[in-house]
């Protein structure tokens, strides 16, 4: 077998990394210059920056079963989060990961004693069930979920909104009930966390020992009963069988599957300081009809994320607002400022500002009937992608297993079900 994968982000390392593994001979075409697509770190005057916040769940299955977490040197975030809010701010402790450390929530005024209780019995009704069947069920928004589990309208705007909508990137939480039930589940089996060096660490991980080439794009396959042609950016190529791994839009064109691709955008500002604004560590939630979702101050947990005596700032807005880059910085310092005041504001420094126009696809009740095969019209053109799973490092990683355990007619594997 010789394999060509489309795409070096997560699905499709994560199928090389599988056919190697098993002997078969792969190599990964990746049009950008570095492997990782939508996970990747750049260095910014001596700051980490990813390419939008996003954290790795330790209780993902597929991440368990590929990656070397001592390797990786991960940072947790720690549970719980700072609710913003006019005229101050409520900490909490984080009943969703620890339902142990619901006391400390008890003394934060955002939430209603009963929304307290109706987490923490959340948490250990959640806990039972295999995580993965936490996906199916009831075809219902999250909010409509929250609705009947009787949380408050108040709870789910100060709370669940940010917090989820964070995760979701969409903060009216419109998103599916078995998402939202599956993240939380993957937040009480494990931890939030970050590699040392950044996101992009984990692709770097994972595409070691894999033969990848950088800067070639695939423009079109052809398909035949013998093999594959490939043509790229740099001339054809041959290959007994191609995976192609690439954004779903890209999927879309390279085979003409139907692969989930209506978009879902996040942007996202760094900033850096050379004094530190706020020793805080959790995660910090915006109040609703602000530009800002949630930020954090990633060097307070992680130093190694900002140069010596610095401080890096992440946030992060939700969707694409219509405001040019200025505006946008400018909408969010005068956020800031409310919680530092505007002195201590004018002392952080714009490092990035990304708009990400698909950071994923979009995932309302009933999306699970949208999804993908790993079929396309070409027996020996497969998909990988997290299109036909969820959108996520775990959605995007056990597509990639999947089409790997098909070329190598491993069952157990190709079987096992989705969020498994
Ligand atoms: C800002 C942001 C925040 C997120 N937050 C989280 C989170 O906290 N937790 C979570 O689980 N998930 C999160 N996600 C989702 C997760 O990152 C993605 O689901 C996952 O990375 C998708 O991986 P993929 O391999 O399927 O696709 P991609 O990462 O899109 O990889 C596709 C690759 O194919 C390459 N390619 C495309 N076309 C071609 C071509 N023609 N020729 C060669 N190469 C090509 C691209 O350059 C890219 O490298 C987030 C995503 C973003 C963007």
């Amino acid at each position: 077998m010789n394999v060509i994968v489309v795409g070096g982000g997560l699905a499709g390392l994560t199928a090389a990394k599988v056919l190697r593994e098993r002997g078969a001979r792969v190599r990964v075409l990746e049009q950008r210059a570095e492997v990782g697509g939508r996970v990747r770190t750049r260095d910014i005057d001596g700051f980490r920056v990813d390419l939008g916040f996003q954290v790795l769940f330790t209780a993902y299955p597929a991440v368990r079963r590929h990656v070397d977490f001592a390797a990786l040197d991960l940072v947790a975030i720690p549970p719980g989060a700072v609710i913003r809010k006019p005229g101050g701010a409520d900490r909490m402790g984080d009943p969703v990961r620890d339902a142990a450390v619901l006391l400390d929530t008890l003394s934060a005024s955002s939430l209603h004693f009963s929304d307290k209780v109706r987490v923490a019995r959340l948490a250990l009704q959640l806990k039972v069930p295999p995580a993965h069947s936490l996906l199916y069920g009831s075809e219902e928004s999250t909010l409509d979920f929250l609705r009947r589990q009787g949380f408050s309208y108040a709870s789910i705007d100060a709370f669940f909104g940010p917090f989820f909508g964070g995760i979701f990137l969409k903060r009216d939480l419109s998103p599916s009930a078995g998402l939202f039930r599956y993240y939380f589940r993957m937040l009480t089996d494990g931890e939030a966390a970050v590699p040392k060096l950044g996101m992009g660490e984990l692709p770097k991980q994972l595409a070691r020992g894999t033969d990848v080439r950088t800067n070639v794009r695939v423009t079109r396959l052809d398909a035949a009963a013998n093999g594959v042609r490939v043509q790229t950016s740099n001339g054809v190529e041959e290959a007994s069988h191609v995976i192609v791994a690439a954004s779903p839009p890209e999927i879309r064109r390279l085979t003409a599957a139907d692969v989930p691709s209506t978009p879902v955008s996040s942007t996202y500002l760094y900033y850096g300081a050379s004094v530190q604004l706020d020793d805080e560590t959790r995660l910090q939630l915006g109040t609703s009809g602000g530009l800002i979702n949630n930020a954090l101050w990633s060097s307070n947990t992680n130093a190694a994320l900002a140069p010596r005596h610095a401080h890096l700032l992440s946030v992060t807005v939700l969707g694409d607002p219509p405001l040019d880059d200025k505006a946008l910085d400018h909408g969010v310092r005068a956020e800031l400022s409310r919680w530092y005041g505007p002195d201590e504001v004018a002392k952080l420094r714009l490092l990035s500002l990304d708009r990400v126009r698909f950071a994923q696809f979009a995932q309302p009740p009933g999306f699970e009937r949208t999804l993908a095969g790993h079929a396309t019209p070409w027996p020996n053109v497969l998909i990988a992608s997290e299109g036909t799973s969820m959108s996520s490092i775990q959605g995007a990683m056990e597509s990639g297993e999947k089409a790997a355990a098909i070329l190598l007619g491993d069952v157990e594997a190709m079987s096992r079900p989705r969020g498994a």
